[in-house]
This record gives C-alpha cells, structure tokens and sequence, in this order.
C-alpha cells in the first residue's frame, strides 16, 4: 500500500504516522526527519536545507524529490510506505505520480488532516520533540511521562528551531499558497480522505482506527 498524509505544520501528521504504519504495514518515510538527520550529520544536503527550513520555507523541489526518489525508488525497498511531509508541492506531487507509473505503480490514498490555523498556532508554540527517535509531545495537551524526556526513548527533549512564532506563521503561509492546492490534484484523482485532526491526538488516532476497521482503507483498494 502506498500512501500520504497530508496537512498543514501541527496537524499531528508525525503523531499519527506511526498509527497508520502499524495498521497498514508500511514504512513511515518523513521528510522533515531526512532533511533533520542530515542537518545533525552535517551533510551537503542538510548543509543546503538548514536555511529554508529555519525560514518556515520549504526546501527547493529538485532536492527534496532527488531525495525521496533515492528512497523509494533506488533504495527498492519501500514497497509500502507512508509519505509524511511530502509531496509539499504540486512539482513534487506529479514528480512522485511520475516515479510510481515508472514501475506501473500509483497512490492507494492521501489522508488529510483538516486543522484550522488558530489551533495550529497554540499546538505548535507549545510543542517538544524528541531529536532522536522525533516523537512529539505537547507543554499542554500531549505531555511526556517524566518532564523533558521522551517516553519511547529516553532522549531529551527540544524545541524545534521551526516552532519559534515568527517561522510557525511563515510554515502556515507556505502550506496555504504552496502546500494546499494539493487537495485539488488529489481530489481530481479521487484519492483525498479527509480526518478531523483539531482534537487531542487521542480523538484523531480514533478516528483514523475506525477509518482503518471500516475497511474505507484496505490493501486491495
Ligand atoms: P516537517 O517536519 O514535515 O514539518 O518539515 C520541516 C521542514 O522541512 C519544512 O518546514 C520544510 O522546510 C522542510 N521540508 C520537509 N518536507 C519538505 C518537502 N516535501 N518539500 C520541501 N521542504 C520540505
């Protein structure tokens, strides 16, 4: 199975990434957490990637498609996966269209996370997360067992460069201009399932369970 999930920055796309890559057996593949790992291993392409992405802008589209094509296209090993963070843009959305058909593959679905900005704006001014493992918790709403350490892995926990207020505005702005014509190009294709991602993460891992047992999403789709 081969899918996305889609939504504004906060939406809870990598809370609930490892959810739907339990139920359906696919490979969570983030790529805010590629371009991180290779900002902390000091790579070429973290090198190039810092910049936009301290500025709430998204990284160029030939290297972040360079990128995930050497992921699920070169690596070949990563037959079911779950996109989260990509494609941003709609370049990248046909480049990814593009690298499926190369094998007479596509999209089984794109799952959207409907959040609205107000929501966002306190989610993410109040979000840790763990550079490790990069499990997120909330000041507020989601918080860790023990204070300022991550319950999965022990690591200590941060604030994201990108929370900061000035670049969480920006990161909205780039979703809304860059980020949601998307829905369109989805919807044409008949593949956009919407979920209510405004309540706690509890209620939008529920939802997407029930979405799941309902069989609306199913291997053979
Ligand atoms: P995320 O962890 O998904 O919120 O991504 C963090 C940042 O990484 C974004 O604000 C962008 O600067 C960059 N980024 C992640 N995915 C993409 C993408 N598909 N296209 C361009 N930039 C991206």
């Amino acid at each position: 199975m081969k899918l996305v999930i889609l939504g504004p920055p906060g939406a809870g796309k990598g809370t609930l990434a490892p959810t739907i890559s339990e139920i359906t057996g696919t490979r969570h593949i983030s790529t805010g957490d590629m371009f991180r790992m290779n900002i902390k291993n000091g790579t070429e392409l973290g090198l190039r990637a810092q910049q936009y992405m301290n500025e709430g802008q998204l990284v160029p589209d030939s290297l972040t498609i360079d990128m995930v094509r050497e992921t699920i296209v070169n690596e070949q090993k990563s037959d079911n996966f779950l996109l989260d963070g990509f494609p941003r843009t709609v370049e990248q959305a046909e480049a990814l269209d593009a690298m499926l058909a190369g094998t007479g593959q596509e999209l089984d679905a794109v799952i959207c996370l409907d959040v609205d900005d107000d929501v966002i704006v306190t989610r993410l001014s109040g979000r840790l997360t763990c550079e490790n493992c990069g499990t997120n918790y909330n000041i507020r709403t989601l918080k860790p067992q023990v204070e300022g350490i991550c319950d999965v892995c022990g690591h200590e926990l941060t604030i994201r460069e990108d929370d900061q207020p000035a670049t969480v505005k920006n990161r909205l702005k780039t979703y809304h201009t860059q980020t949601e014509p998307l829905l369109g190009y989805y919807e044409r294709q008949n593949k956009i399932i919407h979920v209510d991602g405004s309540g706690s993460a509890e209620d939008t891992n529920q939802a997407i369970i029930q979405l799941f047992s309902e069989r609306k999403l199913d291997a053979g789709m």
